[in-house]
């Protein structure tokens, strides 16, 4: 078996999503994009339907049809990205729903998809996605007429709870939707942790659901264990790896393990990353390659089959700080080359 396997524990996904909704009295979607935040969309979405959660989140049209076919037709899916051009037939067949972004978006889904479910997405200071407040208060009451199916907007700084752009995001928000009679979401995880006056109607976490920050009390739902194709000794003096960056000042056992850059491992980890045998921490040697990590396994007795990059000793966070990045890119950047294993 030379090929790496990603555990995914549905049940700690399942028990996220369930300690997530614990924190608010209204509704708890989910956001499943990205592939289910590289855990794959379709079992990720529908261990989550089967948790509770009965609404969904994607970034584009396209990854909505792979979490429409997984979960059937009845729960709604939301997209982001809202009606871009082109995407008319996927939004009506998969019965997707539209977070109309611009008035040129507005346009071009009543254009095309008349009487079509949408719902609207606000700019409330991001400058990311969303309507302006100008563009909003210029077609609120032709939007609104037309009944749309939710009103959201996102938060720039919800993990650092003390930041004043959160009230201040908040309090914009008000503003323009206060008295418009719609369901309203501002929240992803970090504003579920931010207490009740972010939660609205519905809250529409992701990371949290898959183990990582801010939601520090999160289950860890991933183990990423690789395995070794072959060990030796390296004496003192020697080199390992792409341009002999690592040279052996004693004797020690390496170990080659099948997976790399190709697979997610950034080539920033190089000497700088950890593994795990069992209990026993193994330092990463020299330079990632594509496909081989060379790792230093003379503190483990005996023979050694497998290292976990990711799992109880070294959550995606855990691995992100190694290298200044954050556990979204950890578990996003998560290959496609892995056997991923779900448990129920
Ligand atoms: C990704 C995303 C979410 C989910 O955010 P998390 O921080 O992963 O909980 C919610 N809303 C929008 C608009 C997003 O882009």
């Amino acid at each position: 078996m030379a090929q790496a396997q990603l555990q995914i524990d549905l049940r700690a996904l399942a028990a996220n999503w369930q300690a997530l909704d614990a924190k608010t009295s209204v509704e708890t979607a989910a956001t499943v994009k990205a592939n289910g935040y590289g855990l794959g969309a379709g079992r990720v979405a529908r261990a989550l339907a089967e948790a509770g959660a009965r609404r969904f989140f994607v970034a584009v049209a396209e990854e909505g049809e792979a979490v429409r076919a997984a979960l059937g037709p009845d729960l709604p899916i939301h997209v982001y990205g809202g009606h871009m051009a082109g995407d008319a037939d996927v939004i009506r067949d998969a019965g997707l729903i539209p977070m109309l972004n611009s008035v040129e978006q507005l346009t071009r889904h009543f254009e095309a998809l008349p009487g079509h479910p949408f719902g609207i997405q606000l700019d409330t200071g991001m400058n990311r996605l969303g309507m302006e407040p100008g563009e909003w208060a210029s077609v609120a009451e032709i939007a609104l007429a037309q009944g749309p199916v939710l009103i959201m907007s996102h938060l720039a700084c919800a993990d650092e709870p003390d930041h004043a752009m959160n009230a201040q995001q908040l309090k914009t928000f008000r503003e323009l939707t206060d008295g418009a009679g719609v369901p309203r979401s501002l929240s992803a995880t970090g504003g579920v942790l931010l207490g009740r006056d972010y939660h609205f109607d519905l809250t529409r976490p992701g990371i949290g659901l898959y183990g990582g920050m801010p939601f520090a009390e999160a289950r860890p739902v991933v183990r990423l264990s690789i395995p070794v194709i072959q060990t030796r000794i390296v004496q003192a003096g020697e080199s390992v790896g792409y341009g002999n960056s690592f040279v052996a000042e004693c004797d020690m056992r390496v170990a080659t393990i099948a997976a790399g850059y190709a697979d997610g491992i950034q080539r920033a980890l190089s000497g700088k990353a950890t593994l795990w045998a069992g209990d026993t921490p193994c330092p990463l040697l020299g330079r990632v390659s594509m496909d081989l990590l060379t790792i230093d396994v003379s503190r483990v007795d005996g023979p050694v089959e497998a290292l976990d990059l990711l799992g109880p000793h070294q959550g995606v966070d855990a691995l992100a700080n190694v290298i200044g990045t954050i556990g979204y890119e950890v578990l996003t950047g998560l290959g496609q080359r892995y056997k991923r294993v779900y448990s129920e």
